[in-house]
């Protein structure tokens, strides 16, 4: 085989194909599509399908509540109205996150305060997010990226201390656990999203739709008044006094899921386990072959962690100093030409965002969480950079290798094989 990089013309290093030979149950998915059809169910909860699946995810995670609603963003809305944020609070969320964790709560009044992250996980760093705790910090909101689980006990530990609850964004880790525990039921109240198709959408999938799980009756209670308008039996279902007296319509907002949408999110769910445990013996070889490399680290989990799920792919921290500076865009063109399916993660910081950098006059009229002196907020300072230097160091330089579920023969080896052939060659790319 020649030795010549692919881009220079030489022989790609990966030979066998990288498709996944995993395919999605489409028959399946069409027949529970098509039941729902024949059963005239197109709109409804907490009966029939919805309801099946919502006990059967609860099951799953062991928690003692689930509730399915249309988008994972709007379960996380729903979480935060759950723990009681609103206007003039504050909750603390990771800068290499994303808008849909916490687009919900930015609506209700409340300010977002980034925190930095464990360059080493790609995770919310706790004793960061410590330092950011003011009192009107309301809700502190992890998000298991890529699968990867935080350090729940330390996130657990400031929870208890400063008796601010946590709401998890699952959104990328069905199946994952943290000391033998299933995500979702750790914490306060954990969300999930069902977005996309399988098998490289959300773990569970059926195009829209999320789920939300937890253990505290009174966090249940005020999902389901929040936005359940007129699910099946939600008036025998509320007990405490606050929200017995109102009726089927609670509060007025009707977010729940669509039934087809469930039907396949329940099919692409029996598979999860099956597809967790695969990911997951790839991720390992794949990491094993990498580990060492120079320009190369593939992340690390917490040791109570069990990561799952794997939405995006699997991690590596590319480091450019240790390569010329060699940029990593040029790094990843390099290998994908020698047929590795590689991507890099091209997206901002949060902080980085234009609306806090600048602010935003979020309700007109001077009004909202970015603008001035808001119902006890001080004024909003902005964000800039060096304000996050660990994960500003290490944004433009995330690698994900597709989370391939039934790899062919022989690709861990033809993709070390085209990573130590760059790396070699590293200083013809510059
Ligand atoms: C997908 C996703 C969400 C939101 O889910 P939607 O179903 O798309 O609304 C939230 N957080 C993270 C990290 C996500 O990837």
């Amino acid at each position: 085989m020649s030795d010549k990089l692919a881009l220079h013309g030489g022989n790609p290093a990966v030979s066998v194909p990288v498709l996944d030979h995993w395919q999605p149950p489409k028959e399946e998915m069409k027949r529970a599509v098509c039941e729902l059809i024949d059963a005239d169910f197109l709109s409804g909860s907490g009966t029939g399908l919805p309801k099946q699946f919502e006990e059967q995810f609860r099951q799953y995670v062991g928690a003692q509540y689930c509730l399915s609603v249309n988008h994972g963003s709007t379960a996380l809305a729903s979480a935060f109205f759950a723990v009681k944020v609103g206007p003039g609070d504050e909750f603390i969320t990771p800068t290499l996150g994303y808008i849909g964790t916490y687009g919900g709560a930015l609506h209700m009044g409340a300010r977002p305060v980034f925190c930095d992250i464990d360059p080493h996980t790609l995770l919310a760093d706790p004793d960061d997010i410590e330092k950011r705790i003011t009192p009107r910090t309301k809700a502190i909101v992890p998000i298991h990226l890529f699968g990867n689980v935080c350090e729940m006990d330390a996130l657990r530990d400031i929870s208890v201390r400063y008796g601010i609850p946590i709401i998890e964004d699952a959104a990328h880790a069905h199946g994952a656990e943290w000391d033998g525990v299933k995500v979702g039921n750790i914490s306060d109240v954990t969300c999930f999203s069902l977005q996309g198709s399988p098998p490289y959408g959300k773990p569970i999938c059926g195009g829209e739709g999320g789920l939300v799980t937890t253990n505290n009756r009174e966090y249940y209670e005020r999902m389901l008044v929040h936005c359940h308008l007129h699910r099946t039996g939600i008036t025998e279902e509320l007990t405490l006094p606050e929200y017995r007296e109102l009726d089927s319509q609670v509060l007025g907002q009707k977010w729940r899921a669509h039934p087809l949408a469930l039907a396949i999110a329940h099919v692409t769910m029996q598979s999860l386990d099956y597809r967790n445990a695969k990911r997951t013996e790839f991720r390992q070889k794949v990491f094993e072959a990498l580990q060492g490399m120079p320009g190369i680290e593939p992340v690390c989990s917490y040791p109570k962690a069990k990561p799952a799920g794997f939405y995006t792919g699997h991690p590596l921290v590319y480091h450019p100093e240790q390569l010329h500076g060699l940029p990593a865009q040029r790094f990843v063109e390099a290998l994908k030409a020698e047929g590795v399916p590689v991507s890099l993660y091209g997206r901002k910081l949060e902080h980085q965002k234009t609306i806090f950098r600048k602010g935003f006059d979020l309700w007109g009229r001077g009004r909202g969480p970015l603008g001035g002196e808001f119902l006890g907020l001080p004024p909003f300072e902005g964000y800039k950079d060096g304000d996050f230097p660990q994960a500003e160091k290490v944004a433009g330089n995330i690698l994900h290798i597709r989370p391939i579920i039934e790899p062919a023969e022989g690709l861990v080896e033809q993709i070390a094989r085209a990573f130590e052939k760059v790396i070699t060659h590293h200083q013809e790319l510059l």
